[in-house]
C-alpha cells in the first residue's frame, strides 16, 4: 500500500486564506486590527527563521507584526520587563516569546509572566491547565495543528487509538490532552509513549493514528507501524547530507519512505506539520484579539 500523503502547506495555505477572511471581518466589525509581537533573543538562525515565518504570516493575513530583538547576553531582568511592557500595550493583541531563551535567562518565569491572554503560544500554566480541565482557550499551535490536519483529511481522532511518542509541553502533552477531551473533533483513546516506554514497537502498532515528537530522526520504522495506520510526523532534525549544496537537510522521526509502504496516510517532513504550527499560531493571534 502507498499512503496518501498529508500536505500540510496546502491545507496551511488553507487556514491562513479563511483567517485573513476573518481579520478582514473582525476589522470591518470596527475592532482594532490584530497585531503579534515576537522576542527573539540571540541570532539562532532556525529561531530566527520560525520567528520570521509567524510574522510575516500575520502580515499576509493583515495583522499588524513586530520582532523585539534582544541580543543573545540579555539579562533575564531585560526580557522580563520586555514582556511586561508589552503585556501592558493595549496595542498589542500577542505575544510568542521564541523559544529556548539563553541559559541566564529563566524561560520558565518568563512564560509564566506572560499575560495568559497574549500568550499566543498556548504555553502559560493557565492555558495548559485550561486545556487539561477540557475547556480550551489557548492551546499550543503545534498540537493545534495536528489535529486539524487530521480532520480537514477526514482522519478525526473520534473513538480511534492514539498513540502519541513524545511527551513535552510544547507537543506531546497537550496533544494527549487536547485528543482526549472530550470535545468534538477529539474524544480518541490515547497513550503518550515516550523513553520509559516498554516495547515501544508493541505500543505504536496499536495505534490507529500515529503522532511522532521524539526528536530522534527517522527512529520510527515501518516494523513499528501497523497498515492502514495514519502517521504524523512532527520531527524536524537536520542530519548531514553530502549530496546537498548545504551539506544537510531535514528529515522527520519517521522513516518516510518504510513507513510509506504500510501507512495509509502520512505527512512529508519538510512541509507535514510545520507550515500547520505557523498556521495555528496566526490563528491564535486572531483569536488573542477576539476575532
Ligand atoms: P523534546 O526533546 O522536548 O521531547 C522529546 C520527547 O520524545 C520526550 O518526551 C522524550 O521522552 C521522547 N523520546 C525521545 N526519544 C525517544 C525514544 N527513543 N523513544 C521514546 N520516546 C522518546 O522535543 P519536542 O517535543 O520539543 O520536539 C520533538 C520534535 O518535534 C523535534 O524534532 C522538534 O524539532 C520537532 N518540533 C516540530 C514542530 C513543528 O512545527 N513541526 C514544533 C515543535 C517541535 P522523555 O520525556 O522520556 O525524555
Amino acid at each position: 500500500m502507498a499512503a496518501r500523503i498529508i500536505d500540510g502547506a496546502a491545507i496551511a495555505a488553507e487556514v491562513r486564506a479563511e483567517i485573513a477572511a476573518r481579520v478582514r471581518a473582525h476589522i470591518e466589525a470596527g475592532h482594532p486590527r490584530p497585531k503579534l509581537v515576537a522576542v527573539l533573543v540571540g541570532d539562532d538562525p532556525a529561531s530566527q527563521s520560525y520567528v520570521r515565518g509567524k510574522t510575516t504570516g500575520c502580515a499576509e493575513a493583515g495583522m499588524d507584526s513586530d520582532t523585539v530583538l534582544l541580543p543573545a547576553s540579555a539579562a533575564h531582568a531585560e526580557v522580563l520587563a520586555t514582556v511586561e511592557r508589552l503585556n501592558a500595550d493595549a496595542s498589542v493583541s500577542g505575544i510568542l516569546v521564541q523559544l529556548p531563551l539563553p541559559p541566564q535567562v529563566d524561560e520558565q518565569a518568563i512564560v509564566r509572566a506572560i499575560e495568559p491572554r497574549k500568550d499566543v503560544d498556548g504555553l502559560h500554566p493557565y492555558n495548559l491547565g485550561l486545556l487539561l480541565a477540557g475547556q480550551p482557550y489557548t492551546v499550543p499551535a503545534t498540537p493545534l495543528g495536528v489535529q486539524q490536519l487530521l480532520l480537514r483529511t477526514g482522519n478525526s481522532p473520534e473513538g480511534k487509538r492514539v498513540v502519541i511518542v513524545g511527551r513535552s509541553l510544547l507537543v506531546g502533552r497537550p496533544l494527549a490532552a487536547l485528543l482526549s477531551n472530550k470535545a468534538e473533533g477529539a474524544n480518541a483513546t490515547v497513550t503518550l509513549a515516550h523513553t520509559g516506554t516498554r516495547d515501544l514497537a508493541k505500543v505504536t502498532r496499536e495505534a490507529e493514528i500515529l503522532v511522532v515528537a521524539a526528536g530522534r530522526p527517522r527512529m520510527v520504522d515501518a516494523s513499528m507501524v501497523r497498515p492502514g495506520t495514519v502517521v504524523i510526523d512532527v520531527g524536524i532534525n537536520r542530519v548531514a547530507d553530502p549530496s546537498r549544496k548545504s551539506g544537510s537537510r531535514l528529515v522527520g522521526d519517521v522513516d518516510y519512505a518504510s513507513v510509506a509502504e504500510v501507512a495509509s496516510a502520512i505527512t512529508p517532513v519538510p512541509g507535514g506539520v510545520g507550515p500547520m504550527t505557523v498556521a495555528m499560531v496566526i490563528a491564535n493571534t486572531l483569536r488573542a484579539a477576539g476575532g
